[in-house]
């Protein structure tokens, strides 16, 4: 099995499936899964992009038997680092018949294109060269005369296997004599993932249906070359929830837009595995990786197309977050706490302190990114603005929260620092008893005075939290709760 991509951009969710099946399926039958880097178009392949690549399907759990920065049997592992090979093969085949000589000019091709676009036909070579005898071939050849080199495609139906597809049958009337290596001595992609493949001794040929038209041409190669057909397996296309291609029109699509968004890589790889399969009674949907290895079935993998529903894989991933360890969850939150907090060097106290708000609120995301924005309370504070919101307004005038208020500020006043969570929930009973003010009345307006908010985390939570912050940060950014209170009040009073 291999995983071929082209570095030419971000891995999708397409490619990454693509390598996940390739990955499932080598694993399970004991197979050899190859990174192979298709990186033949030289003007849109990009170094930083294969390290990227590698990066990225490395994060989703996938490694690979051989590759570039490994080795292997069968090297290389990059496109761009072989070369005579695919002449060798290419000269062998013009040798044995099956290939020729094609001398028509770039011009004669642009018109020939140009008379099948405006009849709406497929563009078919004439095999205007087809018929040139050898010897009058290799002696334009050895003249000069500038050609490249077709496949002969056979006169009669090319079918192959396809694991998901079934029989697929093309007739040779819309496969033309197709170029195999260009008159510049380039070879094309079609005949070089046939040489490739065939090499790396490729048994299953696991991609995207994108690529379905091209088997065919590649089973001919194969043929002609007398090479034994792997077997095939197109994946069928992924669509967005409105049922168009999934494209970045629909948001994240890339591995590290979900990487980035705290999608935990597990939840991705499940949820993936899930686009276009499902195992037998289609019920269960939790698979770690170790399970999708046992469990997965290429045999059931559906033609149709998958589409890819973002709230599944976010529930997906609320699974794992609550399933991970404490300290992992917390390394994978603490820089997108520090992005929030404009913070880059945390010291190992601040680290704790992040790690401590993460536990207390990631049971309530879906995704990691969502931790600032639950934190807010904690992580910021803005008395003015919590003053001057319409939602707030009826309780900040209502007297009884005027006495709350008043009250609390009084006891914390008299308060060490820093405050104990115990100790300020028997502030906020003493307050209960003495003013008879209880429930919403009493804990709305102090939530309002410490978060701008009337809901949110319990004060078990927030009350640590906060003065923890306010010990690291030195009140700067993250006040403690008595500064907050005193500040709210002070703004309060003068409005
Ligand atoms: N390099 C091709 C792509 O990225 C893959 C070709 C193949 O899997 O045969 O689409």
């Amino acid at each position: 099995m291999r995983f071929a991509p082209s570095p030419t951009g971000q891995v999708h969710v397409g490619n990454a499936r693509t390598a996940l099946f390739n990955w499932l399926f080598a694993r399970q039958q004991g197979g050899t899964f190859i990174l192979r880097i298709e990186d033949t178009d030289l003007e849109r392949s990009e170094a930083r992009y294969e390290a990227q690549l590698m990066e990225d399907i490395q994060w989703l759990g996938l490694d690979w038997d051989e590759g570039p920065d490994k080795g292997g049997p069968y090297p290389p592992y990059r496109q761009s680092d072989k070369g005579q090979v695919y002449l060798d093969h290419a000269e062998r085949l013009i040798r044995e018949g099956k290939a020729y000589p094609c001398f028509c000019s770039q011009q004669e091709l642009e018109r020939q294109r140009e008379e099948a676009q405006a009849a709406q036909q497929p563009q078919i070579y004439p095999g205007t060269c087809r018929n040139i005898p050898p010897e009058e071939a290799v002696r334009r050849r050895q003249a000069g005369e500038s050609c490249a080199i077709r496949l002969k495609i056979p006169e009669r139906p090319i079918r192959f296997h396809d694991i998901v597809r079934g029989w697929v049958e093309f007739s040779n009337e819309v496969v033309s004599d197709l170029i195999i290596i260009r008159s510049s001595g380039v070879a094309v992609y079609n005949y070089v993932v046939v040489v490739d493949d065939a090499e790396m001794k490729i048994t299953h040929v696991i991609r995207g249906d994108d690529h379905l038209s091209n088997t065919p041409k590649q089973v001919a190669l194969y043929e002609a070359l007398d090479w034994p057909v792997p077997e095939f397996a197109h994946l069928s296309t992924i669509l967005g929830p409105d049922r168009e291609r999934l494209s970045k029109r629909h948001g994240a699509t890339s591995l590290a837009n979900f990487r980035e968004m705290g999608v935990l890589p597990e939840a991705l790889m499940n949820y993936m595995a899930l686009l276009g399969w499902a195992p037998t009674g289609g019920e269960r949907e939790v698979f770690s990786p170790t399970e999708l290895v046992q469990e997965f079935d290429l045999t059931r993998v559906t033609p149709s197309p998958a589409v890819f529903d973002f709230e599944k894989l976010y529930w997906l991933n609320r699974h794992y977050i609550k399933e991970s360890a404490p300290e992992r969850v917390a390394a994978l939150a603490e820089p997108i706490l520090l992005r929030a907090l404009e913070l880059s060097e945390p010291t190992s106290e601040i680290s704790a302190w992040l790690a401590h708000i993460t536990a207390a609120l990631v049971h309530s995301v879906n995704k990691l990114d969502e931790l600032p924005e639950r934190a807010a309370s904690v992580l910021h504070f803005y008395p003015v603005a919590a003053i001057g919101a319409t939602e707030n307004q009826e309780i900040l005038a209502a007297e009884t929260s005027q006495t709350v208020l008043a009250a609390v500020t009084a006891k914390l006043e008299a308060e060490a620092e820093p405050l104990e969570a115990a100790h300020f929930k028997a502030i906020l009973k003493e307050v209960q008893k003495e003013t008879g003010i209880k429930g919403p009345a009493l804990f709305h307006p102090v939530r309002i005075a410490l978060t701008g908010q009337q809901s949110g985390p319990e004060f078990d939570r927030l009350v640590p939290l906060m003065e923890e912050g306010a010990r690291l940060t030195l009140s700067k950014s993250v006040p403690a709760v008595r500064e907050r209170l005193a500040a709210f009040m002070t703004i309060l009073q003068t409005r």
